[in-house]
């Protein structure tokens, strides 16, 4: 082979330097998580981050870019999983590299220099390589793409007939049902007859997109020129567009000559650290029942490390569930190497050094990534071997079914009650040639989730707003001031939004103005309360919320009523001031944060409020008291330094070039507000410490937030920490209350403020040495019991032979004695066991109305049959009473103090019975 042998992190470079030669920008991966997009849970392409180019919703600012996108294909239209392990060049994580043209170069363009980079450049053979081009499609009205079939042979080295035209399936793409899409060019290589897994296979032939692993496709040349519409017609773009993709992970394996891309440096160390981790070997030979089980933890390691890295976090739902999914299918591959206990957490390190040159991400957040791998796989795990256990069980009885078919009531069990997801459930019986009835399994969701939803109790109000389009209303005021003059335009109440009649009284509505100076809760801010009111009435606003650009004021009419058209005075309530001072003192905390504990803080969720602040945050472990005063004090050193507080509206990739924080998952528009402290006006926003992406309401200076304190730090899940922080009056309030308690604290136990800790330490040594006293005081006084058992031992009656020929006599130990507390009774019976060595003990005594009779029997009577639990239940009844107990002690109560003596009588009768055996 003549081709350049090159590390992954080489190929990526070389990639990137090619096209930056050929008037690329380099455009850095987008997060995995898609900031923007709802409708992608996670990024597949690269081309997702130019979406909104194609689409003609936003210009570009380069015409000409590059980049090695991180991408997963592990859900919606692109799913991958399936092929992990089982062959060697799907993955549900891979980089897929990337060249753009936003209207500038064309197909030739595109086809020479993925020919040069591959050809020339890398040195991989012509002959090795075939391309496709789109055959047209009929139905469509699409003409064959002559253009691209004869660049292939004008502008590159390609054999003729290694041109090849495919249809529609393969060679024309789609982002989706709509959108912009167009034919594309693709180019496979051969790897050798040996690769073939589909040999003997009857009607097999190994051919480009002939379904078997000797063709791989390596290279997707996509050249956008049409718009699919609503109604499925194609109309050709305005501009045109390429878009290209190919596989890191494939190119590696051609590259250095591996078979798959299992055996490159992208994945040997994750391979070589699950081996020394269990002990087993990686094989690489074909059939390898281990061998799957490593491709499949390698696999999906990364795809956890990059998915929890960019902000997915296990859960139940969307995102969360898709990770929950690959976590579980690791663990249960896990077992395959027999780990039992977790481990998977443990390969985070590895990966974070094989691509963290590429992705610095992935080593900031490392600790933190193998947290929450760590305590999910213990969750999991919890389960997971029992799970294992009744899969076996369904799986059997399912064999034994015509169908084959493991029934949706044993696949919604394992889900429910085990966490096995579906997907787990069906590659499991897959393995055992089995399937599984999902459509009864859906059913069972189905039924669950409805359970779920009719408990949920549900806002009259919110319903009202779903199916109305609401007006837009103006509300910048809400930066600017507290009260504003605005126009009622309508209300909605619980039938929907209403702009004739009147308002009713006593009933929740929500009232839409023209305008408002009212803050909407967003981004962890609670929504405004206030008045609003006119000469005809007053409306008192207790929630302030947001549908699409409206915004509600939820509360009620306290004194008359309004009309539409009416003008009004909207007035904020002061809380609104206590509100900014904790929105500010948040940034001030997240700032802190990450100067004391790192990067890998990261912001989870908050709640601001006029109460009180709270925060939550990624952090491997718990900070200490050190840090966590240190985060206080750096926050009140900015504080008394009153800095100003400022912000400026400017657009998303300016806010992100100045590296202001953005919240992983938020939905941003194109211009985003960024609140920056330290700065006095908006110009010096790039020199500002703390910047964020925020539409909140904030102090003008941060004297006023006026005091800072943590009052709570604690963990609310694996890896994330919350903290709870009080500023302002609030904080005032706190310190009063505190002080009061350590007042009336010193005026009680009668010391200065300053002894109080001294003196209730004192008094608690004091309480303990006194009870202890007490205790010792209680066992001496009252009738001696112990004494009382001793004489009871002196006295009784002997017997030899219980033994045999063993000389030990057993001591038949019963009678009556003074009434004593029950523990110390058992004490008694315990010393007579200890002292008799062999003895069958029955003590009775009355306390008042109540018998207590209670039986001991050593061991070796215990041995021979005699058993205390016995006796009791025997000589209980007698004493009108029941009771029960172990062989070697039992206890009885009754109601009948005279026949106390007749119970022991009838026990000594038993016990003695029961030895002469
Ligand atoms: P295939 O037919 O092999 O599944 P594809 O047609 O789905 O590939 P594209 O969507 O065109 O691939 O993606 C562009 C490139 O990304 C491919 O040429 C391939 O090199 C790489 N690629 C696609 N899917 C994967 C995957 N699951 N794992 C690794 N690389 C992949
Ligand atoms: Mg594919």
């Amino acid at each position: 082979m003549k081709h350049k042998v090159l590390s992954a992190a080489q190929i990526r470079s070389s990639f990137i330097d090619f096209f930056k030669s050929k008037g690329h920008e380099f455009i850095p991966s987008s997060p995995i998580v898609p900031i923007n997009d709802q409708s992608l849970l996670f990024a597949n392409a690269g081309m997702n981050q130019f979406k909104d180019i194609f689409l003609g919703l936003e210009s570009p600012h380069c015409r000409r870019a590059v980049n090695s996108q991180k991408c997963l294909r592990v859900s919606g239209k692109h799913n991958d999983l399936e092929e992990v392990g089982k062959d060697t060049y799907h993955h549900t994580f891979f980089e897929m590299l990337g060249n753009w043209s936003f209207d500038d170069y064309f197909k030739a363009e595109a086809i020479e220099w993925a020919w040069e980079l591959l050809t020339d450049v890398w040195g991989i053979e012509p002959g090795r390589l075939s391309a496709t081009f789109f055959a047209g499609d009929k139905a469509d009205g699409l003409p064959r793409d002559e253009e691209a079939a004869k660049l292939w042979t004008k502008v590159t080295s390609i054999a003729a007939d290694r041109v090849l035209a495919f249809g529609r399936k393969d060679n024309f793409w789609e982002m989706g049902d709509a959108g912009p899409c167009g034919p594309c060019s693709e180019i496979h290589i051969d790897l050798g007859p040996d690769m073939c897994d589909k040999k003997g296979v009857p009607g097999h032939k190994c051919v480009v997109n002939g379904g078997c692993s000797r063709f791989i496709e390596l290279w997707n040349l996509v050249f956008i020129q049409y718009n699919r519409t609503e109604d499925g017609k194609l109309l050709p773009l305005g501009a045109k567009y390429v878009d290209t993709g190919a596989g890191l992970e494939r190119i590696a394996a051609v590259l250095q000559n591996k078979k798959s891309n299992y055996n490159t440096d992208l994945f040997m160390p994750v391979i070589e650290s699950i081996s020394r981790l269990t002990g087993h070997k990686y094989t690489s030979k074909p059939g390898n029942k281990t061998d799957n089980a490593f491709r499949v933890i390698a696999d999906h390691i990364r795809t956890l490390v990059f998915a929890i890295t960019d902000g997915a976090t296990p859960s139940n739902e969307g995102r969360g569930y898709v990770i929950r999914r690959i976590l579980r299918r690791a663990s249960r591959f896990a077992r395959e190497l027999g780990m039992h206990e977790p481990f998977i957490y443990r390969l985070v390190p590895v990966v974070a050094d094989c691509l963290s040159d590429a992705f610095g991400e992935i080593k900031e957040r490392a600790d933190y990534v193998s947290t929450v791998i760590e305590s999910e796989e213990a969750n999991f795990g919890r389960t997971l071997d029992r799970g294992i256990e009744i899969f076996g069980d369904a799986a059997e009885r399912a064999a034994q079914t015509t169908k084959k078919t493991i029934s949706g009531d044993d696949a919604f069990q394992l889900y429910d009650t085990y966490g096995f997801p579906l997907d787990l459930t069906q590659l499991m019986a897959k393995e055992r040639g089995l399937k599984v009835d999902t459509i009864k399994f859906e059913e069972l969701m189905e039924e669950q989730r409805q359970r779920a939803r009719a408990a949920q109790k549900s806002d009259s109000l919110t319903g009202a707003f779903a199916d109305v389009e609401l007006p837009v209303t103006e509300d910048t005021t809400k930066y600017l001031a507290d009260n504003c003059d605005s126009v009622i335009i309508g209300w909605i109440d619980s039938e929907g939004f209403k702009t004739e009649d009147r308002i009713p009284a006593d009933t929740e509505v929500g009232l839409v103005l023209d305008k408002t100076c009212f803050y909407a809760e967003a981004g962890g801010q609670v929504g405004d309360c206030g008045i609003i009111q006119s000469d005809g009435g007053k409306f008192i606003v207790e929630n302030t919320t947001k549908v699409a650009s409206c915004v509600i004021h939820k509360g009620k009419m306290a004194e008359g009523t309004f009309d539409s058209g009416e003008k009004v005075r909207a007035i904020v309530s002061k809380d609104r001031h206590a509100t900014k001072k904790n929105h500010t003192a948040t940034h001030l905390l997240q700032w802190a944060l990450q100067d004391v504990l790192g990067k890998s803080v990261s912001q989870q969720g908050s709640y601001v409020g006029p109460d009180y602040l709270r925060f939550d945050f990624t952090c491997p472990k718990a900070p200490t008291a050190e840090q966590l005063r240190k985060v206080e004090s750096l926050v009140r050193e900015k504080i008394a330094a009153d800095l100003p507080v400022t912000w400026v509206v400017i657009p998303k990739e300016q806010a992100q070039k100045l590296g202001a924080m953005a919240l992983f998952g938020e939905k941003y528009r194109n211009e985003v507000r960024v609140v920056g402290i330290g700065v006095e006006s908006e110009n010096g926003i790039s020199e500002a410490f703390s910047k964020e992406f925020c539409g909140g309401t904030h102090v003008g200076r941060l004297g006023s937030i006026g005091g800072f304190k943590i009052i709570k730090e604690e963990s609310i899940s694996a890896g994330v920490r919350r903290i709870t922080a009080l500023t302002g009056s609030a904080l005032t309030d706190y310190f009063e209350k505190a002080s009061d308690i350590v007042e009336s604290l010193s005026q009680m136990l009668k010391v200065p403020a300053e002894a109080v800790t001294n003196r209730v330490e004192q008094l608690l040594t004091e309480n303990k040495k006194l009870a202890k006293e007490l205790k010792v005081a209680g066992t001496s006084s009252g009738p001696d019991t112990m004494a009382e058992a001793q004489v009871l031992l002196q006295q009784c009656e002997k017997i030899n032979g219980a033994h045999g020929f063993d000389k030990l006599t057993t001591s038949i130990i019963v009678g009556q004695i003074s009434n004593a507390p029950i523990e110390r009774a058992r004490e008694a019976v315990d010393m007579l066991k200890k002292k008799a060595k062999s003895a069958a003990i029955v003590l009775g005594f009355a306390d008042g109305d109540k018998v207590t009779l209670l039986t001991g029997v050593t061991d070796d009577l215990v041995k021979k049959g005699l058993k205390a639990g016995d006796v009791v239940r025997i000589i209980a009844p007698i004493v009108d009473g029941g009771g029960g107990g172990r062989p070697q002690m039992a206890q009885a109560g009754g109601k009948n103090p005279s026949k106390i003596q007749d119970a022991l009588a009838k026990a000594a009768e038993i016990i003695k019975e029961k030895l002469a055996k």
